[in-house]
């Protein structure tokens, strides 16, 4: 590979502007960016009033980041309209919260069409282009309307959902035809790939080659798995650092020796917090034995407030918290705690590494890192327990853990019981089996396993 192209809704912060909460995505992407050289485009995340074309250009280490902003018209059709009021909710098997509008559909092409005009001239004959996510599946199609030859493949963080959601869209044949402009289509999990494959066969006429790729549309391509993972070395590391180390202290002291149940999600309604709450409080009223012993700290930091179904969903947790804050605290003990704030990750690894429980029950999740982080920050002599959700794709690697099906409440009351009373040689030996897993399958096998697929297609 010459230069790798990554082409993503948004670009991770400039190094320039501080010390920013990078995630692993973005660290392990610009490792490759770093390895090969090239170019990282996404929207700059500023919204203006009238759409400009000028691309923006920073060097950073051996390659560039270029940005564009979005008119606000661009911005409410393409990005809060199209990708986060009908992909999102659809992806994670929530029709009714699908608000979809005409206008969203041709807004979503135009900043499609918009970004591959704005990137083309930046390419070069031999490069590699990497499309992420539900925001630019058509970007590849676009990017060959205008003449591109490279090597295009396309990655999917969200779920793919089953047929019969996919075709409430008005515009899922074009959408799934746009997929095939790429060489390689990965998605996160096994699953992911069979609702896609079930689509390509039954709703469109595609068929599976002896070689495993899929034909369809009068393109062959290959469509497979690529769980994404952390970069867990740097979390372990982190969790045991000075500055994670003050923040754990702070969290026990807080504690005065009680158990801490920990959960950690962008305020999403994929996320369950609110029937995550209820498990607790459940718990709370079921087993009095853990009344003024435990304590569970959500954070949730706030996203797409401009999108009604999130304002919809934080009032909701904040009438639970109210709830049950109401009915079980006492004077020295507040059962739930709720926290509307971002940590960076060297806080999040000292607070993953006090917590006896990491409940982590999505709806519905692509992948979920937040499971994956908690592992790998525990501290191998005194691990704590991982309750997930089945319909995490991280539940398809993670089998070691409590697995919970978050529709069926008692499934999670039990599970937080069971894992707070989990004996040490348990906890210790779940823990070892999903560390090797999560440290096998990290950032780098992720990254290098696409990359290889897409190289040799
Ligand atoms: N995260 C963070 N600070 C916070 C809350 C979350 O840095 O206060 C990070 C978290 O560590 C994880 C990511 O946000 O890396 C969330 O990824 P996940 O796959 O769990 O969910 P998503 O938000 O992508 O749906």
């Amino acid at each position: 590979m010459k230069r790798l192209v990554i082409i993503s809704n948004r670009v991770p912060p400039m190094k320039t502007r501080g010390r920013a909460a990078a995630g692993g995505l973005a660290a392990g992407l610009s490792s490759a960016l770093k390895a090969f050289g090239g170019l990282w485009f996404g929207w700059s995340g500023e919204v203006k009033d009238t759409q400009e074309t000028k691309v923006s250009t920073h060097r950073q280490d051996n390659y560039t980041l270029a940005t564009l902003h979005l008119s606000r018209e661009n911005h409410e059709e393409y990005y809060n309209g199209f990708a986060n009021r009908a992909l999102w909710p659809l992806c994670h098997y929530r029709p009714n919260l699908v608000a979809y509008d005409r206008s969203f559909g041709v807004g979503y092409y135009r900043v499609n069409v918009l970004f591959a005009e704005a990137v083309m001239p930046l390419l070069e004959a031999e490069d590699t282009i990497w499309v992420q996510d539900y925001h630019l599946i058509p970007l590849g199609a676009e990017l060959q309307r205008l003449g591109a030859k490279q090597k295009m493949g396309f990655f999917l963080h969200i779920p793919w959902p089953a047929s019969e959601l996919v075709i409430t869209l008005p515009e899922h044949r074009a959408l799934v035809r746009a997929l095939f402009a790429y060489g390689v289509v990965g998605f996160q999990t096994d699953r992911d790939v069979q609702s896609f494959l079930d689509y390509v066969i039954r709703e469109a006429d595609g068929a599976l080659e002896p070689d495993g790729r899929v034909t369809c549309f009068g393109r062959t391509i290959h469509v497979k798995a690529f769980p994404i993972g952390i970069d867990a070395g740097s979390i372990a590391t982190l969790a045991t650092q000075p500055e994670a180390t003050a923040h754990a202290v702070r969290l026990v002291d807080s504690l005065a020796g009680r158990q801490l149940i920990i959960g950690v999600d962008r305020l999403d309604y994929s996320k369950g917090i609110d029937r995550r709450f209820s498990a607790y409080a459940k718990l709370l009223g079921k087993y009095p034995e853990h009344r003024a012993k435990v304590s569970l700290l959500q954070i949730a930091p706030p996203s797409r407030m401009e999108v009604s179904a999130y304002r919809a969903m934080r009032r909701e947790l904040e009438r639970l918290l109210g709830r049950i804050n109401g009915e079980f605290a006492d004077y020295d003990w507040v059962p739930l705690r709720y926290v509307n704030k971002t940590y960076n990750h060297t806080a999040l690894a000292g607070l993953y590494r006090t917590a006896r429980v990491a409940f982590v029950t999505p709806l519905r999740d692509g992948m979920n890192l937040v499971a994956k982080e908690f592992i790998a920050a525990q501290d191998p002599e005194d691990p704590g327990v991982l309750v997930l959700s089945r319909f995490a794709g991280a539940a398809r690697q993670l089998r070691e853990a409590l697995i919970v099906n978050p529709f069926d409440e008692q499934s999670m009351v039990d599970a937080l019981h069971r894992g707070l009373k989990m004996p040490l040689e348990e906890r210790k030996s779940r823990w070892r089996s999903l560390m090797t897993n999560v440290e096998e399958h990290d950032i780098d096998r992720w990254r290098e396993s696409f990359l290889n697929t897409l190289t040799a297609a």
